[in-house]
């Protein structure tokens, strides 16, 4: 921490008692290191204008008290050494132009000449090449996106993408394909739970405690993943399935239910599209033939299917990507989530019922806003095609962004049209498979500009680097689904010289799209645009800094499909898509192989034996957030591989010895990890290290063909331990 921000520690303050006597004051925030489903409350203890503790906020209903190790780090976060203090620019031309030696040097600048100078910049490069040559891109954080959105399509670029592009767009898109939307899962009035691939532990602690309280009532839970997980104690049944062979189980689980009549026929008959070609196709998946494929017992196969499609209501919860990082990964969501509709569980109570989301993914009862109006003032067919438009039709018939994933490739072809510049938001290069052809892909571009909170390895590309504020530190919008929304307010002044990243999209807004009159009003007055028909209002909000309950919101009814359909192009759910078949993919959700895998390539497999999976959740890291962080960083230093026991055995491998992990693509140095964590033949390595950073082993293009998403989580591997010799 830095001195300026140490506190005397004498008497009173050192218990940290808010009070007069202390000069402690209590002000509410919520923590947004990680994704919007959490977003726990804080109560920041704040002396001169300094956060000295936080804490979990017990009114916030979300939450409830509780922060996991990386909020409780916050101050960590907060007053890293590594954070951005000023605009910062280049010095001297971009670092690859000939005859110049590479410049990593930055010079300070101030806002107003920042700000002009991208404003100039993005404008001429539109007049030269048009709008569809700039990109804009969020990262992480994700509140800015609703704004980022509006300046991009305003600014006339159909090229706003996230990084949604490789985290639960695909799951959406097969629930989407489906069902055109499909809901989350409802412990709370369940009886059987069916976790897939999901480990909310890690990933969503806020869900966690429901998990626990409904087992304790009797729920019973079967999960599905070949790690074990903090779940696993508290489950029935544990399908520990071979990476990547999600869908052939599925549709076995499919096969049993439909052979012992555990279907609902009603639902089937009246609101269904392609129940015979999906009977037809399941009919392969026997229990026996899908033990072949998934290293899942029969018997348990069939147990599972009988359990879930017998227990009413029975719910599903599935996560953001662990599904869908398959080089089959959207067919293979589609399998799992069509058991949903199988069963008579899609928007019961108990079930998966349909909530639709009300602010930035947020599920809020019935509360509906005008954000997607908001985040698109101009129609796509008034913009150029989106990058990955030609190469993911049906991702750009489902999802309102263009494909990230396909970045490098359309920088580097420049078809149809050039990118020149990207305009970015907490961007990480990591986050690409082949991150190092990504990197070499923003070196190509005229003009980069990101904005964050510390001075990572990608805005180190960057031309120009601006410095973006903390939640603590700026004001946002937040609904939560218990019916609740907080508008925070700054419980410390900006570090700094650092802004809010609304701040700086509306200040590039007056610069860039001046004839935009709703930007022009500015950030708050956007918020209660979109906000008009809630009839809530910041005004209203404002009054209650500690949060606001929001009633009189009526919850929208079951079953809307009765009365609706659904919002497929059939208006039924499909079990045979007919978007995909539009599209020119298999309208079944048909199973196949991931790409490299002991199965579909046994050459390559001689050389490389193990099946890599990668980016699962550790509890103390999301992504590379936290990793510069003393405390969390503490917890695991050095990158780690997972591997079990049997196979460190059969390589001489000792717990925590140095080992290479390597790729057909490439190699790193990491230490071994001996756990029953990860079933024999299988390594798991968490992502983004920076000085081992697992996505330099996987090829760019190794990707779901209807999603674009990596194939983070199937692979093939092998870890060798380091002598002397090949160290
Ligand atoms: S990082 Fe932890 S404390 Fe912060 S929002 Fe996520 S789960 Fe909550």
């Amino acid at each position: 921490m830095y001195p300026e921000f140490e506190q005397v520690n004498d008497g009173l303050s050192r218990g940290k008692v808010p009070g007069a006597e202390t000069g402690i004051e209590v002000r509410k925030t919520i923590c947004s290191i990680c994704n919007p489903l959490s977003h726990c409350g804080i109560d920041a203890y704040v002396k001169n204008g300094v956060v000295v503790k936080v804490e979990g906020s017990k009114e916030n209903p979300h939450s409830g008290g509780t922060l996991c190790s990386k909020g409780n780090a916050n101050r960590q976060y907060i007053y890293h050494k590594d954070r951005i203090r000023t605009p910062l620019i280049r010095k001297g031309p971009p670092e690859g132009t000939p005859g110049y030696p590479a410049s990593r040097e930055y010079v300070p600048i101030s806002w107003e000449e920042a700000l002009d100078f991208i404003a100039s910049r993005l404008l001429k490069i539109k007049e030269e090449s048009g709008p569809e040559s700039i990109v804009f891109y969020a990262g992480y954080p994700k509140w800015m996106r609703p704004f980022l959105k509006h300046l991009a399509h305003s600014f006339g670029s159909p090229n706003y993408c996230t990084e949604s592009s490789t985290c639960f767009r695909a799951s959406f898109m097969g629930a989407a394909l489906n069902y055109g939307a499909m809901g989350p899962a409802d412990v709370a009035r369940s009886k059987c739970l069916l976790v897939w691939s999901s480990n909310p532990f890690y990933s969503n602690t806020t869900l966690a405690r429901g998990i626990l309280d409904a087992r304790e009532r009797g729920l019973r839970i079967i999960e599905v993943g070949p790690l074990i997980t903090p779940l696993t104690a508290h489950t029935d049944i544990h399908l520990r399935i071979r990476p990547g062979t999600s869908g052939a189980l599925a549709l076995a689980m499919a096969n049993v239910i439909i052979g012992e009549g555990l279907y609902d026929r009603e639902f089937v008959q009246n609101y269904t599209l392609g129940f015979e070609e999906y009977c037809a196709y399941v009919a392969q998946f026997t229990p026996g033939a899908a033990e072949e494929i998934t290293d899942v017992r029969a018997d348990q196969i069939i147990e599972a299917a009988r359990l879930y499609a017998a227990t009413k209501p029975a719910c599903m919860m599935n996560s953001a990507s662990p599904t869908t990082h398959h080089t089959n990964g959207v067919q293979n969501h589609r399998a799992i989530v069509a058991l949903v509709g199988l069963t008579g569980n899609y928007d019961v109570p108990g079930g998966n019922p349909l909530v639709p989301p009300a602010y930035l993914y947020q599920a809020s009862g019935g509360l509906v806003t005008r954000e997607p109006e908001f985040e698109q003032p101009r129609p796509w067919e008034e913009m150029a095609p989106r990058v990955g438009q030609d190469q993911y039709p049906a991702w750009c018939r489902l999802v309102p962004e263009a494909q990230a994933m396909q970045l490098p490739f359309h920088i580097r072809n420049g078809e149809p049209y050039p990118i020149r510049a990207l305009l970015g938001f907490g961007l990480n290069h990591r986050m690409w498979p082949g991150e190092d052809f990504m990197e070499e892909s923003l070196k190509k571009l005229d003009f980069l500009v990101d904005v964050d909170i510390f001075m990572t390895d990608t805005a180190r590309l960057a031309d120009l680097v601006l410095p973006a504020c903390t939640s603590f530190e700026r004001s946002e919008l937040k609904f939560y689904p218990e019916q609740y929304a907080i508008w925070t307010q700054p419980v410390i002044k900006p570090l700094w010289e650092s802004r809010s990243d609304a701040e700086i999209i509306f200040d590039l807004g007056r610069r860039i799209v001046p004839d935009d009159a709703l930007m022009q009003k500015g950030y708050e007055a956007c918020i209660d645009w979109m906000l008009e028909p809630t009839k809530l209002t910041l005004n209203e909000l404002k009054k209650h800094p500690a949060g606001y309950r929001i009633t009189n919101v009526k919850a929208p009814p079951f079953q809307k499909y009765k009365k609706n359909g659904f919002s497929t192009p059939s208006g039924k759910m499909e079990f045979t898509s007919t978007i995909l078949a539009e599209t020119g993919y298999d309208p079944l959700p048909v199973y196949k192989e991931p790409k490299l895998s002991p199965r579909s390539t046994p050459e390559a497999a001689k050389e490389f034996p193990l099946i890599l999976t990668t980016g699962a959740r550790l509890p103390m890291f999301l992504h590379s957030r936290t990793f510069r962080l003393d405390w969390t960083r503490s917890l695991r230093p050095d990158p780690m591989v997972d591997i079990n026991p049997q196979n460190a055995k059969e390589r001489g491998i000792a717990q925590e010895e140095w080992v290479s992990l390597s790729t057909s693509r490439n190699s790193m140095k990491v230490k071994a990890n001996l756990t029953e964590m990860v079933p024999p033949g299988v390594v798991n390595m968490y992502h983004d290290y920076p000085e081992a950073s697992v996505n330099l082993l996987i090829e760019p293009d190794y990707c779901d063909p209807i999603s674009g998403f990596p194939g983070f989580k199937s692979l093939l591997c092998e870890v060798k331990k380091l002598t002397e010799e090949n160290a």
